[in-house]
């Protein structure tokens, strides 16, 4: 059996107890609280989801083959087989757990997907968003498809995406407060996985525009609505400043030649190597450390 398959045979054994004790939880709920949003069967899943995905890079196993069968793992599991069961649905989803309080309060359902979000940031940097955010998955995806290698080979500088991302954010806290209402209702990849596509004509329209944009863009351009939009993703880029474990430099193994940066989708190895403090968004796709012959990137913990 090859290792990708193994990888593949892992997950779906480490799945089925967590689907049998969903089946349970499910029944035993009548009014939730924090423990019960936290302890549910869908983070669980998240939890051994992003194992998977760190544990693949820390031991420097990500292939090509082996991050396209994870992202294709985590976007069928919590994009895609959650039409038939809704309890593996992240939910609240990353936009709206980072959004709503503002508008409805610190609800438990809120906090339960901010706390498991935020503990996998600050643990593993992207922990989440780089192994199980099925919305960050489906770009990667298409992303990976080899077509329009010289465009992807032109990347939106970090400071650009960033302040669209921050100026998106501060509007949407503004509006928020004055209107009660939130900005990203008319942006938000997440809907797509929702799967219902019945809604007023226009907003219908407003919302395929939406979606062929960004997921056209994702063709040539990394992660876009993660770079240029998601307000989650800036609250894990945050965070990934203060994780222990990232990708890092053996200043000492490195020459300098710049082909890790040739060969990676994101702006946040050039800052890696330079040794920034204030670096872009790493989604641990293992792709610069595989690319260097002098294995001076690692995952890991500083040496
Ligand atoms: S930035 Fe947002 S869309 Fe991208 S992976 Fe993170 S939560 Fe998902
Ligand atoms: S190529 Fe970029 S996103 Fe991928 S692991 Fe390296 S720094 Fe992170």
């Amino acid at each position: 059996m090859t290792k990708s398959k193994r990888i593949l045979l892992t997950i779906i054994l480490l799945l089925v107890p967590v689907i049998i004790l969903a089946d349970d939880h499910g029944n035993m709920q009548t009014k939730k609280g924090f423990l019960d949003f936290l302890l549910s069967a869908k983070y669980l899943v998240v939890l051994i989801v992003a194992a998977v995905g760190v544990t693949a890079i820390w031991m420097n196993k990500l292939s090509f083959k082996v991050r396209l069968i994870l992202m294709s793992v985590s976007f069928i599991l919590f994009g895609v087989i959650t039409i038939f069961a809704p309890w593996l649905f992240v939910t609240p989803s990353p936009v709206c757990a980072a959004t709503k309080p503002f508008l409805y309060g610190f609800k438990p359902q809120f906090l339960a997907t901010l706390s498991v979000i935020g503990v996998l940031s600050l643990a593993v940097g992207k922990g989440f968003c780089g192994t199980a955010c099925p919305v960050g998955a489906l770009q990667e995806l298409l992303h990976r498809i080899p077509w329009l290698k010289k465009l992807k080979q032109k990347k939106v500088p970090f400071k650009i995406t960033n302040t669209v991302r921050i100026i998106l954010f501060v509007l949407f806290l503004i509006v928020a407060f004055t209107f009660a209402t939130s900005t990203y209702f008319y942006y938000n990849l997440f809907d797509l996985i929702h799967w219902e596509f019945i809604m007023p004509w226009f907003d219908f329209i407003l919302f395929m525009a939406f979606l062929v944009i960004i997921l056209g863009v994702s063709l040539f351009s990394y992660r876009p609505f993660c770079y240029f939009i998601c307000p989650m993703g800036l609250y894990t880029w945050i965070l990934e400043h203060v994780a222990p474990l990232k990708v890092r430099l053996n200043k000492d193994a490195c020459n300098n030649c710049g082909v890790c940066e040739k060969a990676s989708p994101c702006n946040a190895v050039k800052g890696i190597v330079d040794g920034n403090k204030l670096r872009a968004d790493c989604h641990l796709c293992g792709d610069c450390i595989k690319s260097c012959s002098k294995s001076a990137l690692y995952f890991g913990l500083k040496h």
